[in-house]
């Protein structure tokens, strides 16, 4: 569904991304780990389109979307949650949830719109409260039922741990497995090695902006050197 070739992210002098090859096929949990500056949150957003490609392609489902813009990938079914959430603090949270359906030309959002609320009744008691009242947890749902809203068919969540209580960090993991089966395709960016290796097929690490390993999840959660970098910590 998404296939990635040679692709190159450049800021000025920075070279972040370097020539990745990545793929995901329909119906999976895809996780790309790496250290700090690696490169995740830069491939992302070229995915999502907010930074240009240097060089390489995008291709989402049998389309070229290498030089399409935000809106168009969005249109297409391709939805990022950023990290930090970037939601609007100062909006009401059915405002914030209103957002999402604003790429959508189909009237059919606010059914979606009302699936986001009955799968977080949190949300539907806090409907008409500000989003700055709302816990961390409660913030990240809300990134992700906006992103719902636009009924993507990938979602690419960028760090949605950060931060997070370790129960709230369950639920979120949970969450992600519950849309997945219900045929969302899933990219995930996570410092939380072992967590994301549990919960997706297949994983990528990044180091200095390249693929340094890729393989299933299973592989990668023996492999010592992964363990020596990156699992310690969790
Ligand atoms: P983190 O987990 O800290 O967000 P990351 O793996 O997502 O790290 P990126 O944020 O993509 O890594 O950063 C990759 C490299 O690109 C780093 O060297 C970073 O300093 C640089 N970089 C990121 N964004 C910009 C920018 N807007 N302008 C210049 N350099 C940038």
């Amino acid at each position: 569904m998404l296939e990635v070739r040679g692709l190159d992210v450049r800021y000025g002098r920075t070279h972040a991304v370097r020539s990745v090859d990545l793929d995901l096929a329909e119906g999976e949990i895809v996780t790309v780990l790496g250290a700090n500056g690696a490169g995740k949150t830069s491939l992302l957003r070229a995915l999502q389109g907010a930074v240009r490609a240097a060089d390489g392609s995008i291709r989402f489902a049998g389309e070229d979307l290498t030089h399409a813009s935000p809106a168009d990938r969005v249109r297409r079914g391709m939805m990022l949650v950023p990290e930090g959430r970037q939601i609007f603090v100062s909006m009401t949270v059915h405002e914030n949830l209103m957002m999402g359906a604003y790429l959508r030309s189909d009237g059919d959002w606010m059914r979606d719109l009302k699936e986001v609320y009955d799968r977080f009744p949190n949300l539907a008691e806090r409907r008409d409260m500000k989003a700055s009242v709302l816990s961390g947890g409660e913030q990240q749902m809300l990134a992700i039922g906006r992103a719902l809203v636009s009924r993507p068919r990938l979602i690419m969540l960028d760090e949605p741990s950060l931060g997070l209580s370790p129960l709230f960090v369950n639920n979120l993991f949970e969450l992600i497995r519950e849309l997945n089966r219900g045929g969302i395709s899933i990219l995930l960016v996570e410092q939380n090695t072992a967590m994301a290796l549990e919960t997706a097929s297949r994983g990528y690490v990044l180091e200095l902006g390249r693929v340094v390993l890729a393989d299933t999840a299973e592989a990668l959660a023996g492999d010592p050197a992964l363990a020596a970098a990156y699992l310690g910590g969790h």
